[in-house]
């Protein structure tokens, strides 16, 4: 996806503050964060969102949640952490490239989230 934001982090055009990476997953700090701990975990394939994913994504989807512990602890988040994937119109994403927010910090971060 040539101008996708997300591919282009992954393709390094575009900075980010790299948190981890392997052969499948990109992490990175979020440019706005909303706690003090904020991550936005991606597939470095492009998957626009859960709602295009396919069974041939369910290795790397996977792969994303079973890392989101490591990089909360590393960043900080020592005691648990919200994984949040917004989809679609409804779930208000924007950016379609799929991405796990991974938000925490010593505090609790509430019931729910809020801009
Ligand atoms: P969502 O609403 O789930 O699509 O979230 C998109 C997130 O991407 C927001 O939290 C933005 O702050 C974040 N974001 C947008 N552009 C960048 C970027 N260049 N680097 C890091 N995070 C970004
Ligand atoms: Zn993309």
């Amino acid at each position: 996806m040539q101008d996708c934001l997300f591919c282009r982090i992954v393709r390094g055009e575009i900075p980010a503050a790299i948190v981890h990476e392997d052969e499948w997953v990109l992490a990175f700090k979020d440019i706005q964060p909303q706690r003090p701990v904020h991550v936005l975990v991606i597939p470095k394939k492009h998957i626009t969102s859960l709602a295009e994913a396919t069974e041939a994504d369910t290795e790397v989807l996977g792969r994303m949640l079973a890392i989101a512990n490591r990089i909360a602890v590393d960043q900080g988040s020592t005691d648990g952490f919200r994984s949040i994937i917004n989809t679609g119109r409804v779930g208000g994403q924007e950016v379609m490239h799929v991405h796990m927010h991974i938000v925490g910090g010593q505090e609790p971060v509430g019931p729910m989230l809020k801009r």
